[in-house]
């Protein structure tokens, strides 16, 4: 909703600044022609250094081309401002404005049409040696005007424009037709938007040639339209540059974090569980098991939750595992690890706390409840048959947490066990 408020204002913007450039010609053409001139060559400077600077995102060659030659298409294009009819910065160069004009509409549409050379080209285009080449082209362009005056003449007072002009205007718009043809060749390699704007800049810039081909005064009415679609062309090129240099690799940059982010939260669960949690059994580990005990303890002095632990250890395991093998051992762990779980209540906690031994934690439970729990489970165990048809009895220590710290409470619990173990096996002591 706020984008397509800015969009409107926006758009409202530049209408309201085109008619104003329209006002400005009636007042005077010269002040008309300056703006509009300025408004093209400040947007061809922008893709030159959006381009320039964005250069390592920018895959496709083409653009990258476009992208600096624009730089001086610009600088000529200042030069033609500057010498323009009326102007007086270069004494008795009023006319060579046209034959610049021509010289920057040359250069701008090869650039497009042969830049095609390259699209398919995976070779990295050097930004440096391309500079260099447009530098000598655009001293070569200047000098034949102002040094040289080799350039073929474009206008004459009183007479018009020469058939030089006209022609090479008409030539220019070809050359721009074969660029579209070209263009609408290789549209794979100019994606969606980016086709429509560089469709659309070229077709703005045959209108404005063909302007300029009618136009009989350097005042007149279809050159300020020429005008006008001068800097709809390079407007819709900047565009351009603007989707490839900086939107998408924006859109391309932010996607990449947020899989990383998103893949980094996955690897922290996967390190967490793996940190937690006993691999064999999938019962919480002896680390885990503390921290939690340490919690309860907490909750046990704010507001005097009761919980008790019962140790239980597997009896003669040792046994089966030499008549059966460390396989089968592991096989009866996880089983047993099963009955533990589901003879428990999903806010107890049950860990392995060392090799056949495991923990548990009842909450909101005293001595006595406790005490039922364990013989439940235990006549459970006792009746179970395990893999291999192995039966197995285990022995239980329970005690009841009084505020003691976490290691008394365990060694309580443990004596318990041991004493159990003891008095014949297969039994808890609370
Ligand atoms: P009791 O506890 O009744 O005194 O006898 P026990 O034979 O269980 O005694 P002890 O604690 O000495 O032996 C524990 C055995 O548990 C030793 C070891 O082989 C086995 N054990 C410990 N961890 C694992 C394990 O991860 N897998 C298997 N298969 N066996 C294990
Ligand atoms: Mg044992
Ligand atoms: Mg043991």
């Amino acid at each position: 909703m706020r984008n397509q408020l800015f969009k409107a204002v926006s758009i409202i913007f530049i209408i309201v600044t085109l008619i104003m450039l329209y006002f400005s010609s009636l007042y005077n053409y010269l002040l008309f022609h300056t703006i509009a001139e300025i408004f093209s060559i400040c947007i061809a400077f922008t893709v030159f250094l959006i381009s320039w600077n964005s250069m390592r995102y920018i895959e496709n060659n083409y653009l990258k081309l476009i992208g600096i030659a624009y730089f001086f298409i610009a600088f000529i294009d200042l030069f033609h401002t500057m010498s323009y009819k009326g102007m007086q910065i270069f004494k008795d160069y009023d006319y060579y404005a046209n034959q610049l004009w021509i010289a920057a509409r040359y250069f701008e549409s090869i650039i497009l049409l042969i830049s095609f050379i390259f699209v398919k080209s995976k070779m990295k285009v050097n930004p440096y040696a391309l500079f260099a080449i447009c530098t000598v082209i655009t001293t070569l362009i200047l000098s034949s005007i102002f040094v040289w005056k080799i350039f073929p003449e474009c206008f004459v007072d009183g007479v018009g424009l020469t058939p030089f002009k006209i022609y090479s205007e008409y030539t220019i718009c070809l050359i721009l037709f074969a660029a579209i043809i070209i263009l609408k060749n290789n549209k794979s390699y100019f994606e969606g938007i980016v086709y429509r704007y560089l469709l659309l800049s070229m077709v703005c810039t045959i209108i404005s040639e063909l302007a300029f081909t009618i136009y009989i005064d350097n005042y007149g009415f279809s050159n300020l339209v020429g005008h006008y679609f001068k800097i709809f062309s390079f407007y819709l090129i900047y565009k351009t540059i603007i989707v490839k240099g900086i939107q998408e690799p924006y859109d391309f940059i932010f996607r990449e974090m947020k899989q990383k982010e998103q893949e980094l939260l996955e690897r922290n669960d996967v390190l967490k569980a793996q940190a937690t949690i006993d691999a064999l059994t999938g019962l919480y580990n002896h680390r885990y098991i503390y921290e939690r005990l340490a919690e309860e303890a907490k909750r046990y002095s704010r507001s005097n939750c009761q919980f008790v632990v019962m140790l239980l250890d597997i009896d003669y395991f040792k046994r089966i595992n030499d008549t059966y093998g460390h396989l089968i051992g592991d096989k009866i762990l996880k089983e047993l690890s099963k009955i533990l779980k589901e003879g428990t209540r999903q806010t107890d906690l049950v860990g392995r706390y060392g090799g056949e031994e495991f923990l548990v934690m009842l909450v909101d439970t005293n001595l006595n409840e406790g005490f039922k729990v364990a013989e439940k489970i235990r006549r459970v165990i006792e009746l179970y048959e395990f893999v291999n048809k192995i039966h197995l009895t285990i022995s239980i220590g329970i005690e009841e947490y009084n505020g003691e710290k976490i290691s008394e409470l365990l060694n309580k619990a443990d004596k318990k066990l041991y004493a159990a173990k003891e008095s014949g096996r297969n039994k808890t002591i609370k």
